[in-house]
Order: C-alpha cells, then structure tokens, then sequence
C-alpha cells in the first residue's frame, strides 16, 4: 500500500454518514437546518462552514457602521419574530443568529473550521462523498450524504476583488480592503478616500467620517441611493399598542415586501419616472447647489444594480456637514501620496479603502464529481435557481437581489423539504432535474440576465455560473412577487425532476 493509500484507508475508516449535509452557516444555512429540523425531525444532519463562527456573511464582515442594507423583518426568518429597527447592524443579526441556533438546538449540528474540498456522486452507492480540512488542526475528514444542500452563498470569504491599478505599489499609506478589515485600523484625523459607491461605501462612510478628517467617495459611476427610516413608522404604532411580536412581525414584513413589489414593478414599468423620484429624493437630501447629476445619476435603469438604502440618509448627512464628498472620475494611477484622476486632479490620501467588491465564488470552490465525470456547473442548466441538470440529490440557497435574501431561503427550505417527503413517498433514493426531449435546442442564456441586473462581481463571473433555459421550470426567476405563489405550488411530477 502506497502512503497516499495508507492515509486514503484511515480516513475511510471514520466516514461518519448522515442523511442531510448543508454547506454554509450563514443565513441561509441556519434557516435550511430550522426548517429541515422542523419538518423531519428523525433526519439526521449536519452543517459545516470553514469559519469559525457561524453568520456567514455578518461573520466575515467587520468594518466600521456593518449593517444590513434591507429590512430585518424580511430578511429575519418568517418563523422568528425581529423585535429591532427594520435596519440592523451586524452585531443585532449575529445576536438573532444565536437565538435561532440555541432556541432549537442547532449547535451540536453546525461543525466550524470545517471546509469542504471536493464532493463526489456515485450513482451506484445512491450518495455523496464529501471531504473536509479543518481549518483548525488541518486534519482531513470524509463524510457521506444522501443530499447535499449548498448553503455557501455567493462570494469568496478569504478576501474582497480589488481591481489592478497603476502605481497602486508605490503608493506609501494604506490600502484596506472591507472584508479584511483591520481591527486596530485608527482613521482618526486621516484623508480617507474610499474607492466605489455601493452598499459597503455608502454604509461604511457615514460610520468613519466624524474621526476621519475627510471622507471622499470616488466613483467611476454613479449610484441610486434612497434615504429610508431606520425606525418604519407602523412599528413604533404597533409596539406602542403592545401588538405581539409575531403579529408586528407580520405586519411589517407585509408592509415592507408591499413597498419592495411597488418599487420593483416601477422599475420594470416607469423606469423613467422612478428615476426622476429617486433623484428628487435625493437633491432635497444634499446641499444647495450640489451637482447631482454628475454625482448621483446612475447610467442604468433603477434596480438594475442595488438600490443602495441610507437609513435616515445618514450619507447625506455626512456630505451636508462637510465631513464627505464625493467625486466621479476614473483612477489615472496612484502615486505616492494618494491618486491620480483621468481629469489630472490628484486626490491625497492617508488610507485608501477599495470598496470594489466581492470575489464570486461559484459553488464554495468545491470540486464536484458525478460517477467520477468532473461537473463544470457554466454547462448545467438550472431547474427554478435552485437546482442543476445532471446533479442529483443536491440544492442550492441563492436569493433574491431586490428583495431580502432570506425570502428565497426560507422559500427554498420549504421546497427542498417538500421534495425530500415527495421521494420519502415514491421510495427515490436519487432525484435529477432532467431536460425533457421537448426541451431539445432550448435557447439558454446567463444565470442572471444582465439587463435585468448586472452588479460588477456578476458581470466579472456569471459564465462560470450555471445557464437558464427559455421556458419552465428552467428559468431563475428573481422576483419574490413571482415566486412565492410559484414555488409552493410547483409540480414535482412534471418529468423534469427524474425519480429514481
Ligand atoms: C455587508 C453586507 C451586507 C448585506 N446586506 C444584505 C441585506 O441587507 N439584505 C440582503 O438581502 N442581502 C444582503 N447582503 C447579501 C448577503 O450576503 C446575503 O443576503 C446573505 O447574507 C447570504 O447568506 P448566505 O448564508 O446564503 O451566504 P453567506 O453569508 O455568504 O454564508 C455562506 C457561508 O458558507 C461558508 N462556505 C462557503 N464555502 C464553503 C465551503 N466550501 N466549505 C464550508 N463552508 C463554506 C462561508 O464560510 C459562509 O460562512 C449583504 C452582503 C454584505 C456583504
């Protein structure tokens, strides 16, 4: 026996099976042990995530002001009430984490430092073969599943995507990324540019400029931005009426998915006029005079990217007290004291914050095999955005963009748990979205259309993502206002998902 074999055995010998294995404890990976757990309480499961914590995303990310960017009452559970403002700092969601986590016991299942490498699909054997490095000890670990429910989001952890600048080397202050914040980073009296206008910048701005001597946000583009209250004004009425959390909760969320679906539908219908909204929201929010054309007049439709949320316009209040500002211009090259603009003004700078955005990570940069043919997912075509052609016994958490991720989780957690009864019935041991012969020469095109929505990091990535073919239920479609009536209702026994 060769050493590779040797080690190769004595893994094999402590191959621990259960029926359930979901890759990620962020979000979305809570939610599918809840409801899994809810739903089949005799299963057995476990959760991995290469952190070590759970939270995912609320985890990883660190910098200053971390909040979410929609509301909690949407992006909370439906199952669990949120008691807080609609929006949360990541501390708040952390906290409603752990209550999940501890209230129904979910902590012996949720296994940290534990990263999964590659997974295997034998046909015969009728599972999956997953392998595992801890993080912590290095040790290798083998598993086997009966279905594999990918939790693991949509992003690289490890670090953000900075693009390459000229000069960026010689530049002598420092260079933050937000996801890899540094604890001890002190802004105090520094120049600051930070480099992007979405999300990250737009919260991470406000939350830095009272120490910072100044704030400047460079943007190649501009943004939407839209100034809400943190507090919704039917929350402070119902608490006040000593409404139960669960109904307040409801309540809400209704409220909030109502604004979301008129927004959205606007945004389809009269681009034009929510354009117009969006920017007279805006230029009563900054100072007279301010040129919010150049700054805040995005080149594509609204919803086309992220609208970027500013509770109480918080931004705003930072560019109106001075403390902010905001240029729209390209990156020259850097030099040794700060930029260089195309249009030849040099901005100096302390630290340079690139808030350039995430690395896609296509399926948690696990090796997938199916009966040892290696899966390359750009050539499988999605069933509903949640499974894949050719992968059995498998499922994947992606949510919505304009509304709340965790609406889609739970929707998905709902079906995948109304599958797994649907094969329990049928004695199925394998289950695989199959293209019919009258789906033959379907016309495929991108997991996310960009004319529908084309942030940069999906735009970099997207081939690498699986397609969506022209008809149901191949389609990804990305409105909860379509879905949540669709999903529940969805047909296991049209011939497109193949028992066996
Ligand atoms: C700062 C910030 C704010 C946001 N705010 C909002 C918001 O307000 N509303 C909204 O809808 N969306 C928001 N988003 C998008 C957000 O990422 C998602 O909504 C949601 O948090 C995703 O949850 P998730 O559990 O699916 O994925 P993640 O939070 O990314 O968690 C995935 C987990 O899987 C683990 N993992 C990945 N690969 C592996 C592997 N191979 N092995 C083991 N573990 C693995 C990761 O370590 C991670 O813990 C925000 C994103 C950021 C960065």
């Amino acid at each position: 026996m060769t050493m590779t074999e040797k080690s190769r055995a004595a893994v094999d010998e402590r191959v621990e099976h259960v029926d359930v294995l979901i890759v990620g404890a962020g979000i979305s990976g809570i939610g599918a042990a809840y409801h899994l757990r809810e739903q089949f309480p005799g299963k057995s499961f476990v959760v991995f995530d290469a952190l070590g914590g759970h939270g995912g995303t609320w985890w990883t990310h660190r910098y200053p002001g971390v909040r979410s960017d929609s509301d909690l009452f949407t992006f909370g559970y439906r199952f669990k009430p949120w008691r807080g403002d609609s929006i949360a700092s990541s501390e708040e969601i952390l906290r409603y984490l752990d209550e999940v986590v501890d209230e129904n016991g979910l902590d012996a299942h949720i296994r940290h430092q534990h990263r999964v490498t590659a997974a295997s699909w034998s046909t015969d054997d009728r599972r999956w073969t997953v392998d595992v490095t801890r993080g912590d000890t290095g040790e290798q670990l083998r598993f086997t599943t009966g279905f594999l429910w990918m939790c693991q989001g949509y992003y690289r952890h490890a670090e953000g995507y900075t693009p390459e600048w000229p000069g960026l080397d010689s530049f002598q202050g420092q260079v933050v990324h937000p996801q890899t914040w540094p604890a001890d980073l002190d802004l105090t009296g520094k120049q600051v540019v930070v480099i992007g206008s979405g999300a990250t910048a737009a919260t991470l701005i406000p939350a830095i400029a009272a120490d910072a001597a100044h704030v400047t946000m460079l943007q190649r583009s501009p943004t939407f931005f839209l100034a809400r209250p943190r507090t919704h004004e039917l929350a402070t009425t119902l608490r006040a009426l000593d409404i139960p959390a669960e109904w307040t909760h409801e309540i809400l969320r209704r409220a909030h998915i109502a604004e979301l679906d008129a927004l959205t539908r606007m945004s389809f219908e009269t681009p034009e006029e929510l354009r117009a909204l969006l920017i007279e929201g805006m230029r009563a929010e900054l100072p007279e005079g301010f040129d919010v054309d150049r700054h805040f007049n995005p080149r594509y439709r609204p919803w086309q990217q992220r609208i970027a949320m500013l509770p109480d316009g918080d931004m705003f209040a930072a560019i109106r007290e001075g403390k902010a500002s905001v240029a729209t211009d390209t990156i020259a090259e850097f030099t040794g004291t700060g930029i260089r603009l195309t249009s030849g003004e040099v901005m100096e700078a302390d630290v340079v914050v690139t808030a350039t955005g995430f690395d896609l990570s296509v399926f948690g940069d696990i090796a997938f095999t199916v009966d040892e043919r290696p899966v390359d997912f750009a050539d499988t075509v999605t069933y509903r955005g949640l499974m894949f052609t050719g992968l059995p016994n498998l499922a994947y958490v992606f949510g919505y963009f304009r509304y709340s991720w965790t609406l889609r989780a739970d929707l998905i957690s709902d079906f995948v748990c109304r599958l797994l009864r649907h094969m329990e019935e049928k004695e199925a041991t394998m289950v695989v979205p199959t293209l019919r012969d009258s789906d033959a020469g379907m016309q495929l095109g991108p997991w996310v259309d960009p004319e529908n929505f084309n942030p940069g990091y999906l735009t970099r990535s997207v081939h690498l993502m699986p397609k969506q073919g022209d008809r149901e239920p191949w389609t990804h479609l990305h409105e909860y206002y379509e879905e949540r009536d669709l999903l529940p209702a969805a047909g296991l026994d049209d011939g497109t998902l193949v028992y066996r």
